[in-house]
């Protein structure tokens, strides 16, 4: 039987270290987390984000703007905020209303309070392995598995799903590592072929978000199961893998909830000290 990824050990370790920086500063750090209409989910993130960077002494601002808002004011919005001196890092909570555009929002996040590290400034500097601030998702996945004590090197890896804030980043992290990585998506699985890669992956990723994606019968016996999608079912919340046979077969695996989860916000608080301090 596998044992158990949990994410909040090593959040409270990194907080722990976090929490010695800022009190040895004298910068009154503060976040500002922007969400755009009223939405139920982005509201469990901001929670999170507010009573974690409160734990941390950090000052946290939910801004809510209008559902109506328009691109063109929402970049004046984040130039006020580029331009505030008492302001260290900025979030744009999605999902966004489908008439704001988040990959161009993203390059008017300045990359220096840029906490999730999508501006595309340090997206590239992400392809040079020289980026202070990692998509937060994709660090704390990456530190879940380097809490096996596992050597990426040479390891065959499986990533599926290939979004900009966690497939793609997460591919440059492990590559960084030397391990071997493949990438699989929506025509990997048009083609028939994610089954054949997720049974060879030594260490799987998964980030799609579709309950029972991948086949616990699929996993490689020994292997470490990192499992990122978030599912709604009957009330319950449950990742892309089945579980119960995949924990079977792994020799880690990441419960969902309890995962990658509650590291990926204290990730968003690692790069905000990274930026400011
Ligand atoms: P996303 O932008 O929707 O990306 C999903 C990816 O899966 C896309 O690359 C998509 O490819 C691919 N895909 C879709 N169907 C597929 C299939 N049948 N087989 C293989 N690949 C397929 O989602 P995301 O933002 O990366 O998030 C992914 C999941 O992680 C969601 O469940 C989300 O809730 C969860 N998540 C969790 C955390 C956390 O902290 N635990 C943080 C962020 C996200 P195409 O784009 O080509 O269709």
């Amino acid at each position: 039987m596998a044992k158990l990824l949990e994410g909040k050990n090593i959040a409270s370790q990194i907080r722990d270290t976090l929490s010695k920086r800022i009190s040895s500063s004298t910068t009154k750090l503060c976040l500002v987390s922007i969400q755009v209409g009223d939405n139920p989910s982005a509201e469990i993130y901001t929670r999170s984000q507010k009573k974690n960077a409160e734990l941390l002494g950090i000052e946290f601002q939910l801004l809510k703007l209008d559902y109506s808002i328009s691109q063109e004011r929402f970049i004046e919005f984040l130039n006020g905020l580029n331009n505030d001196t008492q302001v260290h890092g900025i979030i744009v909570q999605l999902p966004l209303p489908t008439h704001l555009d988040y990959k161009k929002i993203s390059e008017f996040i300045s990359p220096d309070k840029d906490v999730e590290g999508i501006n595309p400034v340090n997206m590239g500097r992400l392809v040079f392995g020289r980026s202070k601030v990692v998509p937060c998702t994709a660090q704390a996945a990456v530190e879940l598995v380097n809490s096996t004590g596992v050597n990426l090197e040479g390891k065959e890896v499986v990533i599926v799903g290939h979004s900009e804030i966690v497939g793609k980043p997460l591919a440059l992290l492990l590559l960084d590592k030397l391990a071997t990585v493949t990438v699989c998506h929506i025509g990997t699985a048009k083609n028939g072929h994610l089954e054949e890669h997720v049974r060879r992956a030594e260490i799987l990723f998964v980030a799609v978000g579709k309950a029972g994606l991948i086949k616990g019968e699929w996993i490689k016996k020994g292997a470490i199961v990192v499992d990122i999608g978030i599912n709604k079912v009957d009330d319950k919340i449950v990742g892309d893998v089945e579980f119960e046979e995949a924990e079977k077969r792994a020799e880690w695996i990441t419960p969902v909830p309890g995962g990658v989860g509650p590291l990926t916000v204290m990730m968003l608080m690692r790069n905000l000290v990274s930026l400011a301090l």
